[in-house]
């Protein structure tokens, strides 16, 4: 479909960030200015308390200035990408926010420099917002370098961000797949289709055209990753860490028990509950043979389910009511005002999101097709604009956003409440053995399959950090025994999934996977307060923002994701989940 072709009512309205061009161009010249501005207060931020407070206010009006620019253009060019004005405010959007990027890196060195001026300042109470914004500043101090080595070190990263750059950049080309006589496009997105083909050699043929690719380059791969790796042991041993991962725990003061503590509880304590799963699967579909090509096919027959937007709206009403009046007129309003745009159209970006700037609404964008994912998305991408909203309305922008390792809870629970509400209205057995499968099949991939990439993750660490010679095979061995030990005995690991560990992306971060479950353990934690009526403290916590340390914004809503129970209970619904499915489908 053509985007102009599309109703009003099922796009979004962007003028909560500019009415028209004018306005963008308006702001573009005041940001300018201001930039200018603030660069003249080089070597006399503190002055004095009023020099300080001025320029705090201004950095941060500078960064909504900017925030509206890039978070506008970049929309607009999301739907309508062959527009030439919307191109053009990208690149200008862009070029501004590199700048200033550039130019105010004076800031964090001088605001260091002055640390203790400034702890006098912050005593007082019309400094007292800035009192955590500069306490995590001034915590990175034990890990900084002189301003001679930390120039030296953004060199060094332009060197091993190479790594990354190389991989994302590599572009495989895989034979294609035979599917009734006729030959099929494989690529990584086409892949997952495949493996729903009934046909077992359909199957079998796209997963060995697949990582066939990776086998041929399997040096290249090993040779990036470890790459990337070396990368972020040097970092982390200049900057006076432990090793990589405390360097990357730190930012959100985590623990190193806390991680160990997460991959404990997936990859030992509980993973027999995961190795049920797999044998009833085998079970179900009746193989002889179990491959690990075979654990995408479904499980449920596709069953004619479809909902539209506003029956969406209607049953997200039901679902989330629970949350209270407020949040259900708020998903209301999201509808209303437009805050979303709905449908796919040539050239709109593929896939979902919650987006948008502090002073905005928080929009989303989702391709809808009227499916159970489209209503599943469109709850998730809900809950980040509440969270988004909450946390927006009740900070200041230099207080207002949530960090990664809390961004996943609100969407999740959205997600939860959801599947709980559809399973208890539904009668037919097949619609709910449906949603009992794609529930099982999101609590894996966050719950169990994150933590086997994690323990990756470390491993690769260690070898590097300890100097141990590695090849590809050292890798690729290591994944095909960690592969094993996931899928269980129900489960036949093939020789070449071997290579699965060189097209996981998230391979070239710095330990983030084992967040993704540490969000899901605390969502359902949240969701079980929610049932009994306690929403208070859920409510309070979308509000926080960036305002207090994420860990801490958890433990005061009642979920210490540190402690052992939170884990426990997510295992435990998981069995409960697979226990009730099973009954489904006897
Ligand atoms: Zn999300």
């Amino acid at each position: 479909m053509l985007r102009n072709e599309i109703e009003e009512k099922y796009k979004w309205d962007l003028s909560s960030l500019y009415k028209n061009q004018e306005a963008f161009d308006h702001d573009y010249q005041q940001a300018q200015s201001l930039l200018e501005e603030l660069c003249t207060y080089k070597d006399h931020i503190c002055d004095s308390k009023e020099s300080y407070i001025y320029f705090m206010n201004a950095e941060e009006t500078l960064g909504n200035f900017i925030e509206n620019l890039y978070v506008y253009a970049k929309m607009c060019t999301d739907v309508e990408p062959e527009n030439e004005q919307h191109q053009h405010n990208f690149a200008k959007a862009n070029a501004f926010m590199q700048k200033s990027g550039v130019d105010l890196t004076f800031v964090t060195l001088e605001l260091i420099a002055h640390k203790e001026v400034i702890e006098r300042y912050l005593e007082d109470d019309d400094c007292k917002d800035f009192r955590y914004p500069m306490e995590e500043l001034f915590r990175t101090i034990p890990h900084r370098l002189d301003e001679e080595r930390e120039q030296m070190l953004s060199q060094v990263r332009e060197l091993t961000s190479i790594a990354q750059d190389t991989f994302q950049s590599f572009r495989l080309e895989y034979e294609p797949v035979v599917v009734d006589g006729k030959e099929e496009f494989l690529n990584g997105a086409t892949y997952y289709v495949f493996l729903k083909n009934k046909d077992p050699q359909v199957r079998k043929d796209a997963f060995e055209h697949y990582f066939k690719e990776y086998q041929r380059y399997e040096n290249v791969f090993a040779n990036t990753l470890i790459g990337h790796t070396k990368g972020q042991v040097f970092f982390a041993k200049t900057r006076n860490y432990e090793n990589a991962l405390e360097a990357s725990l730190y930012q959100d003061r985590a623990s190193s028990e806390l991680f160990h503590k997460v991959l404990y509880m997936a990859n030992e304590k509980y993973r027999p509950f995961l190795h049920d799963y797999f044998a009833l699967r085998k079970s179900i579909l009746g193989l002889k043979e179990q491959h690990v090509y075979d654990i995408y096919l479904d499980l449920v027959d596709d069953i004619p389910q479809s909902y539209t937007i506003d029956e969406s709206f209607d049953i997200l009403s039901k679902a989330l009511s629970v949350l209270g009046e407020d949040y259900v007129k708020l998903i209301q309003r999201a509808k209303e005002e437009r805050w979303i745009d709905f449908l796919p159209s040539k050239g709109k970006c593929t896939g979902a999101y919650s987006w948008g700037s502090y002073s905005s609404n928080p929009y989303i964008l989702t391709n809808f097709t009227e499916n159970y994912e489209s209503l599943s998305t469109l709850a998730h991408e809900l809950g980040h604009s509440m969270h988004s909203y909450f946390s927006h309305k009740h900070n200041r922008p230099m207080l207002a956003n949530y960090k990664i390792f809390v961004a996943e809870v609100a969407s999740t629970v959205n997600e939860i409440l959801l599947n709980q509400y559809l399973l208890n209205t539904t009668t037919d057995k097949k619609v709910k053995a449906n949603i009992l499968a794609n529930l099982l099949d999101q609590l894996i991939g966050t719950l169990y399959r994150q933590p086997m990439f994690a323990q990756f993750e470390e491993q690769l660490h260690t070898w590097v950090q300890e100097r141990k010679p590695i090849s590809s095979t050292t890798l690729t061995d290591y994944y095909l025994s960690l592969n094993k030990e996931y899928f269980g005995p129900s489960v036949i690991v093939d020789e070449l999934q071997k290579y699965g560990c060189y097209y996981i992306p998230h391979f070239y971060y710095n330990f983030y996977v084992y967040k993704y479950s540490v969000g899901m353990a605390v969502a359902l934690s949240f969701v079980k307060k929610i049932k009994v009526g306690q929403t208070k403290d859920y409510l309070t916590f979308l509000q926080k923002g960036g305002s207090e340390p994420c860990i801490d914004q958890l433990v005061n809503a009642g979920v210490d994701p540190c402690s052992d129970a939170v884990y426990e209970d997510a295992f435990t619904y998981f069995q409960q989940i697979l226990e009730e499915f099973k009954q489904l489908m006897q």
